[in-house]
């Protein structure tokens, strides 16, 4: 944090994000899938193809090395992307100059230099200050970050339904409590967990691709006899698919007790 900017791609030594550079765009972005690629750019990037006039031909290797199977054909997942610290806790950019004895390579990428460095998500300017640095304090994995701090609407909604049963916003440093911090974590967690996850694979969180654009999807709540859930966006975000009025009657009664498990803690502490 540098003035009170809150540096969501990398917020600290933890983890960071790498979203927008593609990371979650590939057919297979499971976390074992996308270690394999990060792992074997850096390695590659580090050993003796550190160098602008070597790009095109890591690029080149990496087409060939890589599985290029991707969700959406129309975002570029981008090459470049690794691990960015020796502990492979934080992904980042190969050609940033941080990377490269300060030598600045990213015009050798798809997007350049400019773009790479001016991009801010539409995450830094939707999310308050509390809502950014309270989700720093809980997830401490890229893999987790990154596909949470990206979705606005989960993040929005769980902090306001837990600000609504303890009738408040915890402040950010409630959460370096191990107990709150596990109970929000696995919330969080239901990202990768969520047991009513449609298979489908045009769709990502909220969106779904219909081969050219990007549609947001809708629940289908009247074949259940009932009107909109309390927990509508919390779903889409999750990607939800519900086949039966008692399926869509588990997932909220689940979202529930991660809220109320939440309180619990709270309120044996204040
Ligand atoms: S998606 Fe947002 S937080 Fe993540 S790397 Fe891009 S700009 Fe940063
Ligand atoms: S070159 Fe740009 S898109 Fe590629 S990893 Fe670096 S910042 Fe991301």
């Amino acid at each position: 944090m540098e003035n009170g900017f809150i540096h969501l791609c990398q917020p600290d030594g933890c983890k960071s994000c790498g979203a927008c550079c593609g990371l979650y765009n590939y057919a297979d972005s499971s976390r074992d899938a996308l270690v394999i690629r990060l792992k074997r750019r850096t390695e590659l990037w580090h050993d003796g193809m550190r160098d602008s006039a070597r790009a095109a031909a890591f690029s080149e290797t990496m087409k060939h090395l890589e599985p290029q199977e991707k969700l959406y054909e129309v975002i570029y997942c981008c090459e470049f992307l690794g691990f960015i610290d020796e502990e492979e806790r934080r992904v980042g950019c190969l050609l940033h100059p941080a990377q490269n004895r300060d030598a600045d390579l990213r015009d050798a990428s798809f997007y350049g230099r400019e773009l790479c460095d001016g991009h801010f998500c539409p995450s830094y300017h939707h999310l308050s200050r509390e809502e950014k640095l309270a989700l720093i304090e809980i997830i401490d994995d890229w893999y987790l970050f990154g596909l949470c701090v990206t979705d606005i609407d989960l993040v929005k909604e769980y902090f306001r339904l837990v600000s609504e049963r303890i009738y408040q916003m915890p402040a950010p440093e409630a959460f370096r409590n191990y107990h709150l911090k596990e109970a929000a974590h696995r919330f969080f967690t239901l990202k990768v967990s969520w047991p009513f996850r449609s298979p489908e694979t045009n769709r990502f969180g909220k969106y779904y691709f219909d081969g050219s654009q990007y549609m947001i999807s809708h629940i289908d709540y009247e074949r259940f006899g009932c009107g909109r859930s309390r927990f509508d966006r919390i779903f889409l975000s999750l990607t939800s698919r519900f086949d039966s009025a008692s399926e869509l009657a588990r997932a909220e009664a689940l979202i529930d007790e991660y809220i109320e498990e939440f309180a619990r803690c709270w309120r044996q502490m204040y």
